[in-house]
């Protein structure tokens, strides 16, 4: 579907409606090839302005623009901020009430909407197919489209059969957005569109961020770490975020700023969703926050004066480690990004690998399990099960990647917390050695590039550019460039 509009229909809705005067890089070609009827894939670093992308077209547009967004904490500000300017969005997601949810459905049936936010799982429910396919679809927007690939960071599931959605949606015009991919993850996000690659454009607006100050600094102990990183903060006495691998160490490192007396707020993956939501709140409104991290915290956080991003422990990949860093700067303004190497680090994250991917027989050994325990399984947790199955080895997650695997493969149905049940067998395909011995070395050969990005005398920048394959780098702004 391609749509007759005009220079001044785009300027108009630009300027009246987002109250935003000038496109910024390739914002206006992407939207007038959008309005042209054509499929892209847009790669633009964080805060550049990929949600305009596809808000402004979904305006124009005369059907209803699909936005599937895995990220359900940050739909409803995404379509609060929408609604403030006059836009008719919406989102329906797991968080909904029933009868609110109904309300919605109602109102989609009704022809209302112009932008409809949902996660990759509300493709699951019937009664949402039901309503969503009597609707006319113009476009389809995939945020943060690095989640579909199972070789990128993020991985969901759901988000890998997209090009069953867009079938189902009948087709429409589709764009894909993110911030980080490598060329492997580029050509797995077309791959899963089903669209044909020759019929998507990729609109790349580079990974360029000058203004942030890389650099690795290597100790020998974790005294010697937790000496430099509060050194560091000390000095910093700005916003900043600290990141580590293992909540263990996370909580370690907190107790040590406990004794120096520095305050500091901390975010993994075990809070509640409740207080998630409030740590997050206050980073966003204090005045000089420091927070203690997991990769848990970040996607979608948009404060632009984070000053100091330290790594305190080695991430899995140079994908994973310039996301992290990403969320520094935004201003534009000068910011520094210190990795604290630690050779012995290296094992926390070879420890991940293995746990990442499960053999076959572990996987078979979980099926069995659930088998075994049917209905009875809901009234385990996930610990329980687990001890189960890798003998109090707490650090041993298996368990967690098969729940994911069984999930996306549609062995089972529903969560831990609520109704898992098996309800398929389990495919040869995940079983096969060959696929996992191509994940797993896969996988490893990322952590190989992180850790020579570590230890290089070569330029910082130089080497990430390198693994995004892309060229042209002027730097001037990293330890090793700085001599
Ligand atoms: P991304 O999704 O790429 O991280 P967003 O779409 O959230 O970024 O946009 C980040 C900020 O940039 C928003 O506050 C948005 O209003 C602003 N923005 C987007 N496009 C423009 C533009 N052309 N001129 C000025 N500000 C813009
Ligand atoms: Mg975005």
């Amino acid at each position: 579907m391609s749509f007759n509009f005009t220079e001044e229909n785009l300027y108009g809705v630009l300027r009246n409606v987002f109250k935003i005067d000038e496109f910024r890089g390739s914002q206006k070609d992407i939207v007038i090839h959008t309005l042209r009827g054509n499929h892209s894939l847009v790669l633009m670093p964080t805060g550049m302005g990929k949600s305009l992308c596809y808000q402004l077209p979904a305006l124009l547009f005369s059907g209803l623009t699909v936005v599937i967004s895995p990220l359900i904490a940050l739909m409803k500000d995404q379509v609060d901020s929408l609604k403030k300017i006059g836009v008719d969005a919406e989102f329906v997601n797991s968080t909904l009430s029933k009868s609110e949810r109904e309300r919605r459905y109602g109102n989609i049936k009704l022809g209302r909407y112009k932008l409809l936010y949902v996660s990759p799982e509300r493709f699951r429910k019937k009664d949402f197919l039901d309503v969503i396919t009597r609707r006319e679809i113009s476009f389809l927007a995939l945020d943060e489209a690095h989640c579909v690939s199972q070789w990128g960071n993020d991985f969901r599931p759901d988000y890998s059969r997209i090009g069953e959605f867009r079938e189902l949606l009948g087709n429409p015009v589709t764009m894909a957005l993110t911030a980080t991919a490598t060329p492997f993850v580029r050509d797995d996000i077309i791959a899963k569109t089903l669209i044909p690659p020759q019929e998507i454009k990729i609109f790349n607006e580079g990974i360029c961020r000058p203004n942030l100050f890389l650099s690795v600094c290597k100790v020998l102990d974790e005294a010697e770490k937790f000496d430099l990183i509060y050194k560091k903060l000390v000095n910093c006495k700005k916003t900043a975020i600290v990141y580590f691998s293992l909540i263990k160490n996370l909580e370690k490192f907190a107790s040590y700023l406990d004794i120096k007396g520095l305050k500091y707020s901390v975010y993994h993956g075990k809070l509640s969703p409740e207080k998630k939501k409030a740590v997050q709140k206050n980073f966003m409104e204090m005045k000089s926050p420091l927070m203690l991290a997991t990769n848990a915290f970040g996607m979608g956080i948009d404060r632009s004066d984070i000053r100091l991003i330290i790594h305190g422990e080695i991430p899995d990949s140079l994908e994973s480690y310039y996301q992290e860093i990403g969320r520094a700067g935004r201003d534009g303004l000068p910011s520094e990004c210190t990795l604290v190497y630690l050779p012995d680090d290296l094992e926390i994250q070879m420890e991940f690998l293995r746990w990442k991917n499960p053999d076959g027989n572990f996987i078979k050994k979980s099926y069995e399990m659930l088998k075994t325990l049917g209905s009875t399984v809901n009234s385990f947790t996930y610990e329980e099960l687990q001890e189960r199955l890798v003998y109090k080895k707490s650090d041993d997650h298996r368990f967690q990647t098969v729940l994911n695997i069984f999930d996306m493969y549609g062995v089972t149905e529903g969560t831990l917390e609520r109704d898992l049940k098996i309800v398929g067998e389990l495919p040869d395909e995940i079983l096969q050695q060959e696929y996992i011995t191509k994940k797993q070395e896969f996988d490893r050969k990322r952590l190989v590039e992180m850790m020579n990005y570590a230890k290089s005398e070569i330029c910082r920048r130089k080497l990430i550019y390198r693994y995004f394959a892309i060229d042209e780098v002027v730097c001037n702004n990293c330890d090793n460039c700085r001599g």
